[in-house]
C-alpha cells in the first residue's frame, strides 16, 4: 500500500474509536511523512497537535498502525506546513494569507484611540491564574496561552467550542485580560454574540452601520462568544464575515467560542463556517473529577476555612457536566452554612442538592432584586427609583453585585435592571461591593442570606 493509503486507512480506523470532535481537532491534518524500517514520522500542523497526539493518542496510533501490518518501532511527530484546501471565496483570485508563521514573528498593535466605550467589556475576574487547568480543558488552555504569546499569527481564529459552562467564556476572557496587560493600547475588544447582534440592529436603525462596522473593524484582537447565535441571521452574517475578513487580513487575532464545531451550527454560511474552522478550533470537554475538585478548592480559597475532602467529592462527583453549577453549588452550601454558623458537611451537600432540584433554575433578575429590597426591608420602588440616601444606595449596589454574579448579566443589562442609565454605575457598584466584602463580616453575612433565600 502507499503511504497515504496506509494512513488513510489508519484514519478510518481511530475516526470510529473517537469522538467527532477530537477526531477532526487531532487527526484530520496529519499525514505520513516517512515509513522506513519501523521508522514512522506523522506530520501534524501544530505544535499542540504534536503534543497531543504524543502523550494522549501515541498508544491507539501504534496499535492501529500494527494493526494495519505496518512495522513500528518508533512513531515521530513532525510540525510540517500542510497543502492548504483552498477557500471557495478567495480561492479564484488571492491566496489565502498565510498566518502560520514558523516562530517568532510578532504583531504590532495599533494604537487604542478610543477603547471599547460603552461596550461590554472584559471582566477582570476571567484570569489564567484562576483557571483549572487538568484533562478536558488543557489544550484549549494551551492554545490561549500560546495566543497571548503569538497573536494574530498562531491560531487564527482560533475556536473554542463545547457544553453549556466549562470555561470557554472565563479562557477567551483571560486571552484578552492578558493580552490587555501585555499591550495597554491595544484595543481589545470582547462581545457575546447576542450583544453584538443587538447593536448592530440598532446601529441599522440609527443608521450608523458604518460607525458600527469601522468600530469592530479597528480591532487589535476581537473575542466574540457564543457564536453560535449567528445561526439564522443573515445580515449580521454578511457583517461578521467582512469584520472577520478585514481582520484576518490584517493579522488580528480572532478568538470565537461556540456550543459547537462550526460545521454543525445549522443555518450559518459556509463561508463563515469555513473561516471559523480555517485556524485552530479545539473541543472543550468537561473537566474530569480531580480537576473538578480542584476548581472547588480554588473557588474556596476566598472563602477562609478549607473544605473536608469528602465534602469536595461530594460536590464533584455529584455536578459533573457544569462548571457553573458546581460553583453555584458550592456558593450555596457556604452561604447556607455561613447563615447557620455550621461546617459545612456533604450531608448539607447533599441536601441542598436535593432542595436544588426542585427549584426552578434560573431565577430572574427580578426576583433578585426583590429578594434583596426586601432583605433590606426597602421598597421596591426605591431600590430601583431615582433615591440616592445611603440606605438605599447600598442595597441597589448590592442587588448589581448579586445580579452579576449570579447571573453574569452585562453592566449595560445590570444598569438598566435598577432603573440606571450609565453602566459604569453598575460597574462602580460591583467593584466596591467585591471590595467590601473582604473585609466586611456583616455585609458577608447579609449578601450570604440573601443568596439563601433566592434559592429555596
Ligand atoms: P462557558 O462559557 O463554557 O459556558 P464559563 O466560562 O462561563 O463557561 O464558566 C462557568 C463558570 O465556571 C465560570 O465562573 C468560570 O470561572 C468557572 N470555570 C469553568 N472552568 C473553570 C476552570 N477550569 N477553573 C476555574 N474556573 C472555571
Ligand atoms: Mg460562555
Amino acid at each position: 500500500m502507499q503511504q497515504d493509503e496506509v494512513w488513510q486507512a489508519v484514519l478510518g480506523e481511530i475516526e470510529v474509536t473517537l469522538s467527532h470532535g477530537n477526531f477532526v481537532t487531532w487527526f484530520k491534518n496529519t499525514r505520513l511523512v516517512k515509513r522506513e524500517d519501523g521508522e514512522i514520522v506523522v506530520g501534524v500542523t501544530n505544535p499542540f497537535i504534536k503534543q497531543t497526539l504524543e502523550k494522549k493518542y501515541g498508544d491507539l496510533i501504534v496499535k492501529t498502525l500494527r494493526k494495519q501490518g505496518v512495522k513500528v518501532e518508533q512513531v515521530e511527530y513532525k510540525t510540517v506546513s500542510m497543502p492548504k484546501v483552498p477557500d471557495e471565496q478567495v480561492a479564484s483570485t488571492t491566496q489565502i494569507p498565510q498566518l502560520v508563521t514558523a516562530s517568532g514573528s510578532s504583531v504590532k498593535f495599533a494604537s487604542a484611540g478610543t477603547t471599547a466605550g460603552l461596550r461590554q467589556s472584559l471582566n477582570e475576574r476571567y484570569t489564567f491564574d484562576n483557571f483549572v487547568v487538568g484533562d478536558g480543558n488543557d489544550l484549549a488552555f494551551a492554545a490561549c496561552q500560546a495566543v497571548v504569546t503569538q497573536p494574530g499569527t498562531k491560531y487564527n481564529p482560533l475556536y473554542l467550542y463545547g457544553g453549556v459552562g466549562i470555561g470557554k467564556t472565563h479562557l477567551i476572557q483571560a486571552v484578552g485580560n492578558a493580552l490587555q496587560s501585555r499591550h495597554p493600547d491595544a484595543k481589545i475588544l470582547y462581545i457575546a454574540t447576542e450583544q453584538f447582534v443587538r447593536e448592530f440592529v440598532q446601529a441599522l436603525r440609527d443608521r450608523t452601520a458604518s460607525n458600527f462596522a469601522n468600530f469592530y473593524r479597528s480591532a487589535d484582537v476581537l473575542i466574540v462568544d457564543d457564536v453560535q447565535f449567528l445561526a439564522g441571521k443573515d445580515k449580521i452574517q454578511e457583517e461578521f464575515f467582512h469584520t472577520f475578513n478585514t481582520l484576518h487580513q490584517a493579522n488580528k487575532q480572532l478568538i470565537m467560542s461556540s456550543d459547537k464545531p462550526p460545521s454543525q451550527i445549522d443555518n450559518l454560511e459556509d463561508r463563515l463556517k469555513s473561516r471559523f474552522a480555517g485556524g485552530m478550533s479545539i473541543d472543550m470537554q468537561v473537566p474530569d473529577f480531580e480537576t473538578r475538585c480542584a476548581i472547588i478548592q480554588t473557588k474556596n480559597e476566598v472563602n477562609q476555612s478549607e473544605l473536608e475532602p469528602e465534602v469536595v467529592e461530594y460536590l464533584a462527583s455529584n455536578i459533573k457536566t457544569n462548571i457553573r453549577e458546581l460553583e453555584g453549588a458550592l456558593n450555596q452550601l457556604l452561604a447556607w452554612c455561613e447563615v447557620r454558623g455550621l461546617t459545612p458537611t456533604a450531608a448539607i451537600a447533599a441536601n441542598l442538592l436535593q432542595i436544588n432540584k426542585n427549584r426552578p433554575k434560573h431565577l430572574s433578575a427580578k426576583q433578585i432584586i426583590e429578594r434583596t429590597a426586601r432583605h433590606f426591608q426597602i421598597p421596591l420602588e426605591d431600590i430601583v427609583g431615582p433615591k440616592r440616601d445611603k440606605d438605599i444606595v447600598v442595597p441597589r449596589q448590592v442587588a448589581m453585585y448579586i445580579l452579576h454574579e449570579e447571573l453574569h448579566l452585562s453592566y449595560p443589562k445590570i444598569a438598566y435592571e435598577l432603573g440606571r442609565k450609565d453602566h459604569t454605575t453598575a460597574m462602580h457598584s460591583v467593584r466596591k461591593i467585591t471590595k467590601e466584602l473582604q473585609v466586611d463580616a456583616a455585609l458577608r453575612s447579609s449578601l450570604a442570606e440573601i443568596k439563601e433565600y433566592l434559592y429555596v
